[in-house]
């Protein structure tokens, strides 16, 4: 007779790492009633899940232990029912992540980067690193016990999840929800690239605030109000500073608080753009601090974030005054050509020479560096693709005023509610090769052809070269 030693303790990982490869290999996990099967029932009422697929390049957190922990218990509870019950599992390409490990593993080892190598070549690259590193997340949501039908495992650039992508694309395009528009993004002048919020570093610097007069149009012809206060006379201006004064060329409008005592006066009048003489509008706006800086505020809605914001309440024009390399563009009148910090240097002298210098201070700020290569990152607009979300969003308010949809607790509504309502337009598009491409193809005329398929000419005119 053989002896048995009951071990001291517990031993968790290999029992259930033993038990769960019972269940797999068993099929415990599979639908009983399966549409891939030849008695498949329809008229049998299924219960699936398809599992938020978290990041390739993701390893489990405690809120993947959470949401798995809680779906496994659905799933489970509706299998014991007798119900028809699946468990889709997959996991996220997670582009920028993803494209930014290999990117930065390329830099290390082969000291090339994504351009260098070409477009093709880095696709090859992540799918091979993918391949090799990409599973680390699914074996440990199989360690948690999770039900998943593995069969039934999904990639979101799986061919059939990339064909979805696009139908849904064409789709939104042809009902008029999908539309091409400006954005701010984070420009990277060296690497000629977009960069994501999550490869900018924010660092603390010493900087300088530049002081300046924003001179005030004077009014033309003698007062009609009689209230002589009210006059501006040629001397008035607005103090104003920035840390980028660079981008005076690109302003659109001098902002003021509405209660501001100093200011009040100016709302409504005509501000002129030093050095190039365009007249731009004085506006009140509550987000303009009274107590920072001289209390006034430059609005350069092309290349700052928060004047971005300010512009789109106003309705101002934006203006870009960099292009691709962070050199003044046509916008910036005699500076053009002139780098953006040559620029900056030769502005400054010559609005000191113009009388419109108040003084410059040391001041310590947060600069946006480029994680990769170490540059000072410049907002800049671009054209980017959107979803238009009113009448998406609208559809999911009233699923849960209708009573269709049950937020649980109920007290989420309330959250629930205030985001739908409050929502923007959803940006689809990325700077990105690690990822679904935009199906919409132009020919050398302009026209833009949206397809299913890849088409073989211009739908407006024809032509071949597409
Ligand atoms: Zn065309």
């Amino acid at each position: 007779m053989t002896k048995h030693e009951l071990p001291k303790a517990y031993d968790f990982k290999a029992t259930e790492s033993r038990i769960y490869a019972m269940w797999e290999a068993g099929g415990y996990f599979k639908p009983h009633n399966d549409p891939n099967k030849p008695d498949f029932d329809p008229t049998v009422k299924p219960f699936v899940i398809s599992i938020p697929p978290p990041n390739v390049t993701g390893e489990l957190h405690l809120g993947h232990a959470m949401f798995v922990s809680v779906e496994d218990l659905m799933i489970r509870y509706h299998r014991m029912k007798g119900y028809s019950a699946l468990w889709v599992p997959g996991t996220d390409h997670a582009g920028i992540a993803t494209q930014l490990m290999v990117e930065r593993d390329l830099l290390k080892t082969e000291e090339i980067t994504r351009e260098e190598l070409g477009r093709e070549k880095f696709l090859e690259r992540t799918w091979a690193w993918k391949k090799k590193y990409g599973g680390m997340i699914t074996n440990q949501i199989r360690r948690l016990g999770a039900s998943c039908d593995w069969d039934r495992e999904r990639f979101t650039m799986d061919e059939g999840l990339s064909r979805a992508v696009r139908e849904a694309f064409v789709r939104l395009y042809e009902k008029g929800l999908i539309y091409r528009g400006p954005r701010l993004i984070n420009w990277s002048p060296g690497l000629k690239t977009a960069v994501s919020d999550l490869e900018v570093e924010y660092s603390e610097e010493d900087a300088h605030l530049y002081y300046f007069k924003y001179m005030i149009k004077p009014d033309s012809g003698s007062s009609t109000s009689g209230n002589s206060e009210a006059e501006l006379r040629e001397s008035d201006f607005i103090p104003v500073s920035t840390i980028r004064p660079e981008t005076i060329l690109g302003d659109t409008a001098v902002a003021v608080h509405p209660e501001d005592e100093r200011y009040k006066k100016y709302i409504g009048k005509t501000a002129i753009v030093p050095m190039l003489g365009r007249e731009i509008p004085i506006i009140a706006d509550e987000y303009v601090s009274m107590e920072f800086g001289t209390g006034a505020l430059k609005i350069t809605p092309g290349h700052d974030p928060n004047d971005y914001a300010i512009a789109h309440r106003h309705n101002l024009p934006i203006i870009s005054m960099l292009d691709k390399e962070a050199r003044v563009n046509e916008n910036g009148g005699k500076y053009q050509g002139l780098d953006r910090f040559e620029a900056r240097k030769k502005l400054w002298a010559d609005m000191k020479e113009a009388g419109l210098v108040i003084k410059t201070e040391p001041y310590r700020t947060t600069i946006p560096r480029s994680q990769r290569g170490g540059e000072i990152v410049e907002p800049m607009i671009s054209e980017q693709w959107f979803v238009k979300i009113e009448s998406l969003a609208n559809a999911g308010l009233d699923a849960v005023k209708d009573g269709r949809i049950k937020i649980v607790p109920e007290r989420f509504e309330k959250t629930y509610f205030n985001w739908l309502e409050n929502i923007k337009d959803w940006c689809i598009s990325r700077q990105l090769w690690w990822g679904h491409r935009i199906p919409v193809w132009y020919c050398p005329d302009g026209h833009m052809t949206v397809a299913r398929e890849d088409p073989t000419q211009c739908a407006t005119c024809g032509s071949k070269d597409i």
